[in-house]
């Protein structure tokens, strides 16, 4: 593959990158977005964050593959830890991981004065999409899009966020869904949800089989099947 094509999942996450970023993409496991960024002459500088050995060294590779070493700078480093304030940093890439390890990863940056507030963040959870939505909006960012691809028979969510002073107040139905996702009712999140909807029913079904005490996971599951379902109804699915 070309290094300046991209799969469609990241090609996806470029398009939210933008024009000129200062761009770091944490977890760049062959810093692929970084690179083909890049050579499209998209971003002007990147920064490529990798915590585990193997992957930053493939990532180091590629940038010198692409004779990139002068424009991106791949740096081991847990998370954020990988940026400092002095790089002004103007957008964050975080992709393909779960949605709860994208929240620690942020987290653990705020908590080290990694992130300004004025970075775009664009955030592919693999799951968990919920709890990085309530990470985001706790933490006074505001959802300014979000996307739906699917690659290889799976289905992923791209969050796109900045922090505002006004943060819309969000309903537990939009942070569950995307709120962008939820107006848009797009064929392709109308397929996610029918699916999630019959796997959540097996679960409730076998929730009620429990011998446990399982009356909380009832409810949420129940809550969620209400939920799906009026947007299924809505969409006239
Ligand atoms: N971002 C690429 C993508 O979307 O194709 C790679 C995804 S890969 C599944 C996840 C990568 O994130 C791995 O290379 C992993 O080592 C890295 N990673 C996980 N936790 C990390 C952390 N705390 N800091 C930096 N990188 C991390």
């Amino acid at each position: 593959m070309n290094a300046k094509d991209l799969s469609n999942r990241l090609q996806k996450a470029a398009e939210f990158v933008p024009p000129a970023a200062i761009l770091a993409d944490i977890g760049s496991d062959h810093a692929y977005l970084p690179v083909a960024l890049m050579l499209q002459e998209k971003i002007s500088y990147g920064i490529a964050g990798e915590v585990v050995t193997g992957p930053y060294e493939s990532a180091k590779r590629q940038v010198a593959k692409n004779g990139l070493e002068e424009k991106i700078a791949v740096r081991l480093a847990d998370g954020l830890e990988a940026v400092e304030l002095a790089d002004h940093v103007s957008a964050i890439t975080i992709c393909g991981m779960g949605g709860v390890l994208i929240r620690d990863i942020l987290q653990r940056g705020k908590d080290k004065n990694r992130l300004s507030g004025k970075e775009r963040l664009i955030l592919q959870p693999n799951v968990g999409e919920r709890q990085l939505r309530q990470w985001l909006v706790a933490e006074g960012y505001q959802i300014v899009d979000e996307a739906m691809i699917e690659e290889n028979h799976k289905i992923y969510e791209i969050i796109v966020a900045e922090k505002t002073k006004t943060i819309p107040d969000y309903s537990a139905e939009e942070l569950f869904f995307g709120p962008v996702l939820l107006v848009e009712k797009s064929p392709i999140f109308i397929k996610k949800w029918q699916h999630k909807l019959s796997k959540s029913e097996t679960i409730l079904a076998s929730l009620h089989q429990s011998d446990q005490d399982v009356a909380e996971k009832i409810k949420e599951v129940a809550q969620e099947i209400e939920w799906i379902k009026e947007v299924l109804v809505d969409a006239g699915k």
